[in-house]
């Protein structure tokens, strides 16, 4: 809905550049026009806000949009085109394509298809942004994420506990910005593990449809055997299990796609469970000594879409918001999701292309620049008919 407020106020975010009397008698001015047929193909996480990132703005700057939705929840992309049909959107200016694999290649190879926004895992991102590009498009591919942490030993604890727990946790953990890597900083940690050990045991799985559950199951059973299967590898390879969410059950769903939260202490960067993204209720603690090593740390992990940092100090938050190699950073705030009138990325593996999404860089991904140098002689005004070999011409 944010972006849609935002999306209302396009007037004032396409206007261009005016400059008065460059030379004699000549002006030069830009304005930005829409490509044309922009498509957007979107994860399961988020079936209603991920594809609004990107077709409020779209149309708004006067492109038409082909939405191809995750096939794993595709009915809130029909119900977004029952809204604007019911709004008065002309037929065709907003379309939705179901299917998987075989429907994305047939946008990228498109002809017509003059722009891609794409949100998902990384390795589709790569290619997605690989195959669209070759076929000369514009591309933006929001990839999939790590997100990391750093929990300094003069943080408040119990806020920073509390405020990990449900970024770990909040919608199973299936979110891009889920903070899935905890950095415990010297002396934070064990007292952080502890903190983090409660608030897990204090979560009540369930159905999403009771209003009492803090958090529902994963999207499907092979989510749920991926999840408890890198559970089981974490504790092979030797990191502490200090909650283990594998043999979670919810009274009346036997078959329910639950995993419970699960909580790692003493994680080694090389085990897949710190590697990988996970994408479910799986929380990794891995320690560092100093504020350096943990900004080391994060910026030799491939992904950099958000991270978030815990502590009182002034300093060591502003070293960390310029040193740390990621897109969206949080200071004491452990979902950094910028507001609508600012732009969403990340860095790295989570996103390929230049343009980050929604915001002032959405308007101009779905948009390209004119330059008009302009002149309108009146007769020999200043002897403007007389042409010169030079580069530009001036009088
Ligand atoms: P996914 O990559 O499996 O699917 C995303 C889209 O790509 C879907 O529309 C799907 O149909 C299509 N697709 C899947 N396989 C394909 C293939 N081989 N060729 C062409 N198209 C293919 O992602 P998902 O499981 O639906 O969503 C979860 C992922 O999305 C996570 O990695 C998460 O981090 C990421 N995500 C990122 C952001 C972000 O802003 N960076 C936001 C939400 C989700």
């Amino acid at each position: 809905m944010e972006v849609v407020e935002f999306a209302c106020g396009i007037p004032q975010l396409l206007k261009g550049e005016y400059s008065d009397q460059v030379s004699t008698d000549i002006d030069l001015f830009s304005f930005r026009q829409p490509l044309g047929v922009c498509a957007g193909i979107t994860p399961f996480n988020f079936p209603a806000m991920v594809p609004m990132w990107m077709h409020p703005i779209a149309i708004a700057c006067g492109n038409t949009f082909v939405l191809k939705p995750s096939e794993r929840d595709p009915s809130a992309a029909n119900f977004i085109a029952g809204l604007y049909a019911r709004a008065g959107l002309p037929d065709g200016v907003f379309n939705v394509v179901h299917g998987d694999k075989v429907a994305v290649d047939a946008l990228l190879d498109h002809p017509d298809v003059a722009a891609v926004s794409f949100v998902g895992s990384t390795p589709i991102a790569r290619y997605v942004h690989a195959r669209g590009t070759k076929s000369g498009k514009r591309v933006q591919a929001l990839g999939g994420a790590k997100n990391h942490a750093v929990v300094m030993p003069d943080a408040d604890l119990d806020f920073a506990a509390n405020h990990i727990t449900a970024a770990a946790y909040g919608s199973a953990g299936e979110r891009c910005m889920a903070i899935s890597a905890v950095v415990a900083v010297g002396a934070a940690g064990d007292a952080l593990v502890a903190r983090l050990k409660a608030k897990a045991l204090e979560i009540k799985v369930g159905p999403g449809s009771d209003a009492s559950s803090d958090m529902g199951p994963v999207v499907t059973a092979q989510a749920r055997d991926r999840v408890a299967g890198y559970v089981t590898r974490g504790a092979d390879a030797g990191a502490t299990v200090v909650v283990d969410g594998r043999q979670c059950t919810v009274d009346g769903y036997a078959g329910g796609f639950y995993v419970g939260p699960t909580l790692f202490d003493n994680v080694a960067t090389n085990m897949d469970i710190y590697t990988d993204e996970i994408f479910g209720p799986v929380l990794s603690v891995v320690r560092a000594a100093t504020l350096h090593d943990a900004i080391e740390l994060i910026n030799a992990n491939p992904y950099g879409n958000g991270t978030a940092i815990f502590t009182s100090s002034g300093s060591a938050a502003r070293i960390f918001q310029r040193e740390v190699q990621v897109g969206m950073i949080g200071i004491n705030v452990p979902i950094p999701v910028p507001m609508a009138f600012y732009s969403f990325g990340g860095w790295k593996a989570s996103l390929f292309g230049d343009h980050h999404i929604h915001g002032p860089e959405g308007v101009k991904f779905y948009t390209r620049a004119k330059a008009v140098t302009s002149r309108w002689p009146e007769g020999d005004i200043a002897g403007t008919n007389h042409a010169t070999m030079h580069f530009p011409t001036s009088v």
